[in-house]
């Protein structure tokens, strides 16, 4: 009786060890932040993204957070891309000053502090730095909602503050803003009612997503990426104040300027050194299948929007806003009201009214067959080279490239599918010696995207992964 009590209390008492290593997933880890706090801990092996079910845990959840589960079929896979909806649309930030897009997602958590909505809202701060540590920060004024400004490219322990907000009776509406892997964790937590743990009326989470993929494992590692770019180099990488990959085939970094203000340096995906490609994603997010944050209540992200190119992209491009269910709605529907986002275009469902042309056919097999991290996976011996290619070659092959990728919509499938069949691999090899191994972590909707590409996955396998 003694052992099991000492046992319990030291299932709930959060973990303090260096990570990843003192953490359940291990190497896996994406450092959500449940572990460390002592309200989310004890849920771990029903919670963690990365254990036991994992990612598919996330479909299972879905009827009981939105009201029914995925509908996809071969022919219509919206929502095996999309998740749940209601309706997808375009949409911009009005007056956010300093976001990395047009500020939507601080739009709508400013509205819903301000108004009263919710009493806290959990966001992703910065510790300062370039590129500093992101940091959770339970946000109660506006003004600190507006450090949550700017993506971080790194892991962040969003949940680590739900101590703090169970600790606060005066909390009783929350609204989490988080990436895919943290909104499954909180959703499962508590045999999946979060609401009960932290304290919070029924109905009182409101969770606001974003649009995740190949995060890095620490700041230190995205700040090597950044520092390999052409152009900005490690003279101006603590400049660096965001950076995207965008679909000219290029990524963009925005950088301080001496005398103020910012330039955009965009330089070709193939002029980055291969070697710093799979150093700079953390081995969670080679395992993650929620790029679209399916559990989330409204998610924003770039991915599908149109991109027009020309001079600041980030700061004029229109948002991808996914609303999958009423409380969702009601979320936008006052950032809106508020005046803080502007709609642009209504896309309905499966945003078949967006902008969406070209086909990912045959681009996303090159694509994930030209991986280094597939490469590395199909070969042991592979070493991947640490020069990229020249500029002025890269710029030719970019342009090249890009006429023939896909476009708005388009673009964003092909990106889920490579991403997803990348990762799919990764884990079958990561996973082998687990109970039901990789099968089991990956969710059906993934399978179901992947499906039409079995054959060409099969002829990729035969080169060695397995
Ligand atoms: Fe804990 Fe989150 Fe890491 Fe899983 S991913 S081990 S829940 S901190
Ligand atoms: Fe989490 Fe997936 Fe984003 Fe990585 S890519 S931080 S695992 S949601």
């Amino acid at each position: 009786m003694l052992l099991s009590l000492l046992c319990l209390s030291l299932a709930a008492s959060p973990i303090l060890g260096p990570w990843p290593s003192a953490f359940p997933a291990k190497a896996l880890c994406s450092n959500c932040g449940l572990c460390k706090s002592s309200v989310g801990v004890s849920s771990v092996a029903d919670a963690c993204a990365f254990l036991g079910d994992g990612m598919s845990r996330l479909e299972k959840l879905e009827p009981a957070v939105h009201g029914r589960g995925r509908e996809y079929e071969q022919g219509d896979l919206a929502e095996a891309h999309f998740g749940v909806h209601e309706s997808i649309k375009l949409a911009a930030g009005v007056g956010i000053e300093g976001a990395q897009w047009t500020g939507v997602a601080t739009g709508v958590a400013l509205e819903l502090l301000e108004s009263g909505a919710v009493d806290a809202a959990v966001v992703a701060s910065s510790s300062g730095e370039a590129f500093g540590g992101p940091e959770p920060l339970l946000c109660r004024s506006g003004e600190e909602i507006l450090r949550g400004r700017r993506v971080k490219p790194s892991l962040c322990p969003s949940l680590a503050v739900l101590d703090e907000v169970a600790a606060d009776p005066a909390i009783t509406r929350l609204l989490f803003t988080g990436v895919g892997c943290a909104v499954q964790a909180l959703r499962a937590m508590n045999g999946g009612d979060p609401e009960k743990a932290l304290g919070l009326e029924k109905g009182g989470l409101l969770v606001l997503g974003t649009h995740c993929v190949d995060n890095s494992p620490s700041p230190e590692a995205a700040r090597r990426f950044v520092a390999s770019i052409p152009g900005v180099g490690e003279e101006r990488a603590a400049d660096v104040t965001a950076y995207e990959f965008m679909a000219d085939f290029r990524v963009h970094a925005r950088v301080k300027v001496e005398g103020g203000g910012e330039e955009t340096v965009k330089q070709a995906y193939m002029t980055l050194p291969p070697s710093v490609g799979i150093p700079s994603i953390a081995p969670s997010c080679f395992s993650c299948f929620d790029y679209t944050n399916g559990l989330a209540d409204l998610v924003v992200g770039y991915m599908g929007a149109p991109f027009e190119g020309g001079k600041d992209e980030m700061q004029r491009a229109p948002l991808m806003v996914t609303v999958r269910n009423e409380r969702g709605r009601g979320m936008l529907d006052a950032a809106v009201r508020g005046g803080k986002v502007r709609i642009l275009q209504e896309g309905g469902r499966g945003g078949a009214a967006l902008p969406s042309s070209g086909s990912r056919a045959a681009i996303t097999m090159k694509t994930v067959a030209a991986d280094s991290m597939v490469k590395s996976l199909l070969d042991p011996g592979f070493v991947a080279g640490d020069r990229g290619a020249p500029a002025w070659l890269g710029n030719i092959l970019a342009a090249i490239i890009a006429r023939g990728l896909p476009k708005g919509l388009e673009f964003a499938r092909f990106s889920i599918d490579y991403h997803y069949l990348r990762n799919r691999l990764y884990v079958e090899k990561e996973m082998r010696g687990r109970t039901g191994g990789g099968e089991r972590h990956v969710p059906e909707f993934a399978k179901a995207i992947m499906h039409r590409y079995e054959e060409d996955m099969a002829g990729l396998r035969g080169r060695g992964v397995g």
